[in-house]
């Protein structure tokens, strides 16, 4: 079967477990963008523009991808609405981060973002604007001016809100500009690694005809996206999978701090569908059952805007002691309706349709009912300023693995730390983007001739993509799907106990071993979702492990990982990076750590000190 051999250096199809032979299509690139939502596109976009012969690929629509959903805004310090630094900016992410964020990274993060938004402006990205035609800022959680000592920020640019979906529009025609080449509703299944651990590129099957293909490449950057899905109620598209962190634990590289899962305060009751924070920013306030503004009480200076993870924690709490809204007493009442209908109209649109159809409330008149819902993952694959992908070898903790990169949510550079800031993700996307595709651009001379693959190429992927294809068994993908959803809402939540992680464990263990027994029931490879679904089931099955584990060994709480029985920060024994590898064979995770940077990248700023998070 591996007979014939063509100018890679790898043989033509490989062979299915089933004895069927897949032939491959080969592709050679510079760079290989697996990806594209903003980080993808701003990275694609770079390598073009540098001459880079590029690959984008996709498994969704670029403008369908998950960035077209972002709503609130992108942070910079434009300073457009009041004084503002970019060290403003880094010290209130660091505190975000619960201190667990590279200060390196951060810097880097805060630093480059005005040039970058200025970049999306120009590219004619259509922002909101202030009467004198400056970029409109608005008020998020956790912002300050003044290292925390004066009042809040307006950092965050707004398109409406919608921004999300100006900037991925903005982008993707910035990329048409250019030549880069788009395999769209590509399915990427997994990386090419050689013997020497370097990446080569990525195996993909296309979604429309069954085709698979290799595309090989200098660079292979993994901008897949977060994995919300691996939960029940989460706010992320139904393709939020994780792929790229799978591939990632699949070729035996670990991931980092996974046990940092962001809830948004703000999900719809029931739906799940997000209410933007910018809804807080504009004068939005949280009440419970007594119709107390609650958060007076958690958080006395930035009430409604303190971070994420506290207005999350704040609202469990008033739900648990029997102040929760409606018959069940189990949510809690956004309001907006003392607001302006003109400022709703002009600044909030979006979230005022979703209101009316999704909870069939009229938003200028009544509350919207809310709850905690999963929105965000802190951890991913770990990079370092450049995208490069690092890993422990040789005594160096961040020593590069050659040829591959990530960006993006799939990332963790770490600038988020334990618990992200609202609007950073964005400017997380297009900074980190950028950054990728200038290191691409200067570490790779356009059209290099590539070395041959090795002559297994591919052929991993294609047993993995086999086996599922004629799986068999008794119990089909969207049982253990729902089973893996409800154990990671039930025992991997917003307070979590050794009691109920250890009890995900075990659940999760028993779900991870039904694998063997999976059934799908479509054996064409035609548009085939349920075998699609079923890659992804696997690919979320892997990350929910290396999560659950990462939680029950962080015996400390920090940021969004909050232990009932482990209630203070522990600097001394847990100021460090959980790393996680999935052994996807044996079903097994290992963990280690890697240390937090504890440096700035210049002698522009020092290093912040770790101290209480009070909001
Ligand atoms: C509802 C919502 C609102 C948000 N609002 C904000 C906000 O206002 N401000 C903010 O800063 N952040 C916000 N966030 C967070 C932010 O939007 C995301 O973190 C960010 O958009 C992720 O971008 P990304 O480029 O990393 O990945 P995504 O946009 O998720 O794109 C992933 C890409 O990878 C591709 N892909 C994945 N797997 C494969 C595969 N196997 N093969 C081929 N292609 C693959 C997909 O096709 C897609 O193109 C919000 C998130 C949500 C869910």
């Amino acid at each position: 079967m591996n007979s014939q051999m063509n100018g890679n250096g790898a043989a033509t199809s490989a062979p299915g477990v089933n004895g069927r032979a897949y032939p491959f299509n080969d592709h050679s690139y510079d760079v290989v963008v697996v990806g594209a939502g903003g980080a993808g596109l701003r990275a694609t976009l770079g390598c073009a523009e540098a001459g880079l012969k590029t690959a984008c690929v996709t498994k969704v629509f670029p403008t369908r991808s998950h960035t077209v959903a972002a709503q609130g805004g992108i942070a910079a310090s434009l300073g457009n609405m009041g004084a503002d630094d970019w060290r403003w900016h880094m010290y209130d992410t660091v505190k975000g981060s619960d201190w667990l964020g590279d200060q390196d990274a951060i810097e880097y993060l805060c630093r480059h973002a005005p040039a970058a938004v200025y970049e999306l402006e120009h590219y004619g990205m259509p922002f909101s604007r202030t009467d004198d035609g400056k970029i409109y800022q608005r008020p998020f959680g956790g912002m300050t001016t003044q290292f925390g000592e004066g009042p809040p920020a307006q950092r965050t640019c707004a398109a409406a809100d919608r921004t999300g979906h100006a900037m991925l529009h903005t982008l993707y025609g910035q990329s048409l500009r250019h030549s880069a080449e788009f395999f769209i509703e590509y399915f990427a299944l997994d990386l090419i690694m050689d013997e020497d651990g370097v990446c080569r590129g990525v195996v993909a099957l296309c979604l429309d005809d069954g085709s698979v293909h290799r595309i090989r490449a200098h660079k292979t950057i993994l901008a897949t996206g977060g994995y919300g899905r691996a939960y029940y109620s989460c706010t992320s598209a139904h393709t939020c999978t994780g792929d790229g962190n799978a591939m990632v634990l699949r070729a035996g590289l670990p991931l980092q701090d996974m046990e940092f899962v962001q809830f948004h305060p703000t999900g719809i009751f029931d739906a799940g569908v997000l209410i933007t924070e910018g809804a807080r920013g504009e004068g939005g306030y949280l009440t419970n059952s007594e119709g107390e503004r609650f958060m007076e009480r958690y958080a006395p200076s930035a009430k409604d805007l303190a971070s994420r993870d506290v207005v999350s924690r704040a609202m469990t709490i008033e739900i648990r002691e029997g102040r929760g809204v409606g018959p069940n007493k189990d949510h809690i009442h956004l309001h907006l309706e003392h607001l302006d209908p003109e400022v709703l109209a002009e600044r909030l649109p979006g979230i005022t349709e979703a209101a009316k159809v999704f909870a069939n409330v009229d938003l200028t008149r009544e509350p919207i009912p809310v709850l905690p819902t999963v929105h965000y993952n802190m951890g991913g694959i770990p990079t370092n300023v450049h995208g490069e992908v690092v890993s422990p070898r040789g005594g160096n903790p961040d020593s590069p693995v050659p040829g591959l990169m990530a960006i993006g949510e799939a990332a963790c550079a770490s600038v988020h730390g334990a618990n992200r800031l609202g609007s950073n993700s964005l400017i997380d996307l297009v900074v980190f983007g950028r950054a990728a595709a200038n290191h691409c651009a200067d570490t790779i001379e356009p059209n290099t001739p590539h070395r041959e693959l090795p002559k297994d190429a591919g052929d991993k992927a294609i047993a993995r993509l086999d086996y599922f294809r004629y799986a068999d068994g008794g119990t089909p993908t969207a049982q253990l799907r729902a089973d893996m959803q409800k154990a990671m809402q039930e025992n991997c939540a917003v307070f979590r106990t050794q009691e109920i992680l250890d009890e995900g464990i075990e659940r999760m263990a028993n779900i991870w071993s039904g694998v063997e027994d999976i059934k799908v029931t479509d054996r064409s490879l035609i548009w085939n979702t349920d075998l699609v679904e079923t890659l992804e089931f696997d690919n979320l099955i892997a990350q929910s492990a290396v999560t659950i584990h990462s939680a029950a060994n962080r015996t400390e709480s920090r940021g969004a990982h909050a232990r009932e029985d482990y209630p203070d920060r522990d600097d001394e024994n847990w100021m460090k990076h959980t790393l996680s590898w999935a052994d996807t064979e044996a079903l097994k995770v290992r963990l280690d750590y890697r240390p937090v940077h504890s440096y700035t990248l210049t002698n522009d700023i020092t290093y912040i000190e770790p101290k209480a998070r009070v909001y």
